[in-house]
């Protein structure tokens, strides 16, 4: 699997780019109707992006362009054009779509128009210009006689490519609106700092930037599905558009409220903006009844072509993938799952060969947890974290004799961080180590470490020195050390999974320090960023297993909770296949893996609010599985970072707004 553009879908993004910039606006005098329609269409066809279909480009082709052109507020109308050619073939005519068979939204300078009609293609003349509230593009009416009738086509693919582009120009339009709007948040001064050091603003434009780039790969990921005609491919076309409908027209309005009164002027693009949003998810094509019940999709069958945008199984991710199958086509007893998983060679496939995992892409993680949740099984361990911190940072001796363990499942952990005095503020904790000769002694509290009452081992991050960061170092012991006491706390949902953690001058030998003192704060932040993803934790998998009970009855299919539930998975699951194809190639960002939190806690609440909801009885007891599920996302805006925080690092490291 590989989100991410390839050399030739690279080359045609800058293509795309350097014409509508060219055929974009810079100000409103830039707008129709004084645009200059002939070199607008001269541009296109010179260009060889209207034949772009006939010459071998894909749907995702078209989607990319069709992003450039939003993103500049260009008139030039590839959208209408290319729409028209998936209808009518190459065409010297300068001729755009109709959705509808009456008028054309993206048609400047058009002279005819394409439309479908009842599995038929169908071509007329233009009767002259419509009113719109888009004032970026021109829309004309289509003549109702002298129609006409031209082949079969396949209309609901043509519609999902419809569906794709007018996303495409939501998602476009969307980031260049937040864009302009954090250029603006950098300069604007009130109160004496620049309107972008204000948290309130920040945390708005943090979490339109997150919906938009969700809603960029999973329009991006649904126009490769569509290409491959991959199993489910259309019903993702209309989750990406549900998706990018909402992003897009989020991103306009908070983008506008950065602006505060300027935004509100007739004068000012940001409304110009808004307005090519509302009218593109007007134009949305309705979803087939019979698509709002498909499942979430899942990776495409056949194998990934060398270069390129991709979705499929190389042959390395292939081969875990038939080797996982084989095992669980035998039902293996799920009875100390940990300890089986290892055992057959699934867990850690990841980590280095030389700190006992297998050397394989990290796909393959998510792979195994795909597989997994498609089967019912029990996710992986949640371990990833913790094993990746001690391969990177641990010494020699150190990874032998904690990793074996800890991959194998003989071995528990937790991670100690949290205090009752330090959360979110992590660099204010106190729990202290002193060396003392060849050992640490500690003392200090920690609390809400999960899974410590089961534990044997702690991962604990400490103070050994006075600087808030550079002064913190990470510990490695056993929690049967004298002076270590664990007591339980239950957990809102009534679980025993998080503790309190005390030590009392509890001595451990120097040679539990991972790392060198003073180093705590990167292997934190680096653990972290792990933690953060929601890919090696199995998270996708089981959301898609709760949505597809959730799609499967008639009951709550047709809920506008659970089909937005649905949709948003869809998205998370794009964004986690770019994080993946990041990973994989050495150029993941970890603060962007504060996008991928973001997003994996908005899907679990919006999915288990649906699930909740659609569930008559399940407040007619103390303890029913969907409250139990909708309890546990509610703490998945807190653990592992709260979404204030993530928010705050998405802002100021991701958007570069100045801190506070
Ligand atoms: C289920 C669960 C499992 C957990 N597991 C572990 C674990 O295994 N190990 C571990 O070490 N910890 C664990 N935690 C703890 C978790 O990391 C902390 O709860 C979290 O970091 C928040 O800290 P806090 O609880 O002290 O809240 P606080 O930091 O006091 O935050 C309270 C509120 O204030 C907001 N806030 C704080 N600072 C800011 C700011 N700068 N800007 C805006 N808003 C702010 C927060 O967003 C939050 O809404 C777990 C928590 C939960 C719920």
């Amino acid at each position: 699997m590989r989100a991410q553009l390839g050399e030739l879908e690279t080359a045609l993004v800058d293509l795309a780019h350097s014409i509508a910039s060219d055929t974009g606006v810079s100000s409103i005098e830039g707008l129709p109707p004084l645009v200059d329609s002939d070199k607008a269409w001269a541009a296109l066809e010179s260009s060889g992006l209207l034949t772009l279909r006939a010459d071998g480009g894909t749907v995702l082709d078209l989607v990319l362009c069709a992003e450039q052109f939003a993103s500049t507020l260009s008139a030039t109308p590839f959208l209408g054009a290319s729409l028209a050619r998936e209808l009518v073939g190459t065409s010297d005519d300068r001729i755009v779509v109709s959705l509808d068979g009456m008028s054309a939204p993206d048609a400047l300078g058009a002279t005819s128009i394409a439309f479908v009609r009842a599995g038929h293609a169908h071509v007329t003349g233009v009767e002259g210009e419509l009113p719109t509230a888009d004032r970026s593009r021109v829309s004309i009416r289509a003549s109702a006689s002298d129609v006409t009738s031209l082949a079969t086509v396949d209309e609901q693919t043509f519609l999902a490519i419809a569906k794709l582009l007018l996303s495409a120009d939501l998602v476009g339009n969307g980031i260049a609106a937040l864009t302009d709007a954090v250029a603006y948040a950098n300069e604007r001064q009130q109160f004496g700092v620049p309107i972008g050091s204000f948290q309130a603003l920040q945390h708005l434009l943090a979490d339109a930037w997150v919906a938009v780039i969700a809603a960029r790969n999973a329009v991006r990921s649904a126009a490769w599905r569509v290409e491959h005609n991959a199993s489910g491919a259309k019903a993702s076309a209309a989750r990406a558009a549900t998706v990018a409908a909402e992003a897009g027209i989020t991103a306009c309005e908070v983008a506008t409220q950065a602006l505060g009164g300027i935004g509100h002027t007739w004068e000012h693009l940001m409304s110009v903006r808004l307005r090519r949003a509302l009218v593109n998810r007007s134009l949305l094509p309705a979803t087939a009844p019979e698509l709002l019940r498909a499942p979430i999709a899942t990776t495409p069958t056949g194998s990934a072509e060398p270069d390129g945008f991709d979705l499929r199984d190389d042959h390395i991710e292939a081969s875990v993938r038939a080797r996982l199958r084989s095992w669980l086509a035998t039902k293996p007893s799920t009875e100390n799952w940990h300890a089986q998983l290892a055992a057959a060679g699934f867990v850690g496939v990841s980590m280095p060969v030389d700190a006992g995992g297998a050397g394989l892409p990290v796909t393959c993680e998510a792979i195994v947890s795909e597989e997994l949740g498609d089967g019912d099984f029990p996710p992986p361990p949640a371990i990833a974290h913790l094993a990746h911190a001690i391969a990177e940072f641990g010494t020699l001796e150190q990874r032998e004799v904690h990793l074996a363990h800890m991959l194998d499942g003989s071995a528990r952990w937790c991670q100690g961080f949290s205090e009752p005095g330090a959360g979110s503020d992590l660099a204010s904790l106190r729990t202290r180590a002193i060396a003392e000769g060849d050992d640490y002694v500690i003392n200090g509290r920690k609390i809400w470490t999960s899974e410590a009452a089961q534990a044997e081992w702690i991962l604990l991050l400490c103070r050994t020195g006075d600087h808030p960061h550079r002064g913190l170092s990470v510990l490695l012991f056993p929690l049967a050390t004298p002076g270590v006491e664990v007591s339980t706390i239950v957990t809102a949902w009534g679980s025993d999974e998080f503790a309190e953690v005390s030590f009392q001058d509890v001595r451990v030998p120097r040679s539990a320090l991972l790392g060198v003192e003073g180093q705590g704060w990167e292997i934190a932040m680096s653990l972290l960023a792990i933690e953060r993803g929601p890919a090696d934790i199995g998270w996708i998998s089981r959301f898609r297993r709760t949505a597809h009970a959730l799609l499967t009855t008639p009951e709550s299919f047709g809920r506008d909770d659970v089909q937005r539930a649905a949709a948003w998975i869809e998205a998370l699951d794009a964004t986690v296949a770019v994080t993946l194809t990041q990973r994989r190639n050495g150029t993941f960002d970890p603060s962007t893996g504060s996008i991928d939190k973001l997003l994996m806690t908005k899907v679990d609440q919006l999915l288990h609010t649906a699930a909740l909801q659609s569930a008559p009885n399940a407040l007619a007891t103390q303890t029913s599985q969907e409250l139990e599920r909708y309890l546990w996302a509610r703490a998945a805006s807190v653990f592992g970072g709260t979404s204030q925080i993530q928010r705050n690092i998405v802002a100021q490291r991701v958007l570069g707004l100045p801190r506070p």
